[in-house]
């Protein structure tokens, strides 16, 4: 049983919060914190009136100021922190996790503000200091990156002696009414799916211009959708980690309207990360075009359909050619009636505090600084089909690719 910190209080952090408060066995007390504390209050009341469990307090803090949040962590004292705010906190609350000698895990890697660009050598220079102070962080542990990568693992340990090709699958078939929204924080969305595309092939990496390949992939339960190559920060821990692979990419679906929202958004200067003076006031276009989109915690009411993310593989097994795809269906209604958060939300926080209950039950240790797919991917496994997020799997099929 131990005490958990949750940083962040957007749709993420209440699926966290929700799925922490299902499991009192392992999260005994739970402490919501975020920069606005009304939007903690208001989680905290939902699920103290949904699930009837009561341990949860809550707290003003901003993740980027290290003192701040390390005297946070030395008052409630928790046994690990979850980071479910935003990737630029992610440097300043593992600084407070060492300072304050706790654990840490997150969803996504460390951006820089001023440079839309998601590596993990920032994340990973950390190891040392992880490892020297006895302590674990893990990193991206969401669906994509998280159970991807645990996919990925799950394949190489049980289905093949190498894998060789690797298909990342990640659609969503949700409708949710709106003219255009990002499915979670619109900043962060729009600086990933802008970037040129990226993927690994022979040893290497191969740009190309953002959503220039785009190929009609078959969805389970859902049909063909129109999936773009772009590059996802995954890609770059499981070709590190599992050195047979020849080639990895990514694949996402967009619906037309949505590219041509995006189109327009990037030429009309709005997708831009650097100030512009607005009446003697520096103004981030992007940064203010989140406070008039939708809010991505807000949309689950009405949204219905279905995501569908998985992982097709190509490899050997016992001298043989061999294909393999593993996925997850989760339907944004049954999300929200659970929850009050759409299926992204979702299919984000119930991995995370799935990883964090591998932790906290010793499932997954060691000292330093790792990706979810070094770690034993069994347990995760076992526990997605009993939290919300059952699997799938098919062997020798046509992968499409
Ligand atoms: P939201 O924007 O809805 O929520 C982010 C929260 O972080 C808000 O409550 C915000 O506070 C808080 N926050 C921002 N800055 C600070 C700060 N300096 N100090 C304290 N709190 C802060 O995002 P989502 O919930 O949609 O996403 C959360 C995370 O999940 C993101 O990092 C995203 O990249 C990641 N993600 C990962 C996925 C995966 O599969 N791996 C998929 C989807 C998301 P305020 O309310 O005041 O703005």
């Amino acid at each position: 049983m131990s005490k958990v910190l949750i940083i962040g209080a957007g749709g993420v952090g209440r699926v966290v919060v929700y799925k922490c408060a299902q499991h009192p066995d392992v999260f005994s007390e739970i402490l919501l914190a975020s920069r606005t504390k009304s939007k903690c209050d208001a989680i905290a009341a939902d699920v103290k009136r949904d699930t009837g469990y009561q341990a949860i307090s809550t707290a003003a803090v901003d993740a980027e100021n290290v003192p701040e949040l390390t005297a946070l962590i030395r008052e409630f004292q928790p046994a690990m922190v979850i980071h479910v705010a935003l990737p630029y906190q992610d440097l300043t609350i593992m600084d407070a996790c060492l300072e304050a000698g706790v654990h840490y895990l997150d969803t996504a890697n460390y951006e820089p503000k001023d440079v839309a660009k998601f590596e993990y050598k920032w994340q990973w220079a950390y190891h040392d200091r992880f490892k020297d102070a006895g302590l674990l962080a893990v990193l991206g542990c969401g669906f994509d990156p998280g159970v991807t990568s645990v996919y990925t693992a799950y394949a190489v340990k049980h289905h093949f002696d190498e894998i060789h090709y690797l298909d990342i699958v990640d659609c969503n078939a949700g409708s949710h009414g709106k003219a255009f929204a990002t499915n979670f924080n619109p900043e962060i969305n729009i600086r990933e799916i802008t970037q040129p595309g990226k993927y690994y092939e022979n040893g290497q990496w191969v740009e190309i211009p953002a959503h220039s390949v785009m190929k009609p992939l078959s969805y389970p339960g859902i049909g063909p959708k129109n999936s773009y190559l772009i590059y996802h920060e995954e890609l770059e821990s499981l070709v590190k980690n599992f050195p047979s692979l020849k080639r990895a990419r990514f694949w996402m679906t967009f619906g037309d309207e949505y590219l041509t929202h995006l189109r327009v958004i990037q030429n009309i200067g709005m997708s831009r990360i650097d100030p512009v003076m607005y009446k003697g006031v520096e103004v981030i276009p992007l940064e203010f075009l989140k406070y008039v989109l939708p809010d991505p915690g807000e949309l689950g009411e009405n949204y219905t359909g279905e995501t569908s993310i998985g992982c097709r593989i190509r490899g050997i097994k016992d001298g043989k050619e061999k294909t393999y795809y593993v996925w997850n269906n989760c339907s944004h209604q049954a999300a929200y009636e659970e929850t009050g958060a759409q299926g992204v939300s979702y299919t984000t926080g119930v991995p995370a505090m799935i990883g964090a209950m591998m932790m906290l039950k010793g499932e997954w240790t060691g000292n330093g600084v790792f990706n979810v797919e070094q770690f034993n991917p069994d347990p995760f496994m076992a526990q997605r089909n009993v939290c919300g997020l059952p699997w799938h799997e098919q062997f020798n099929i046509d992968l499409e690719f």
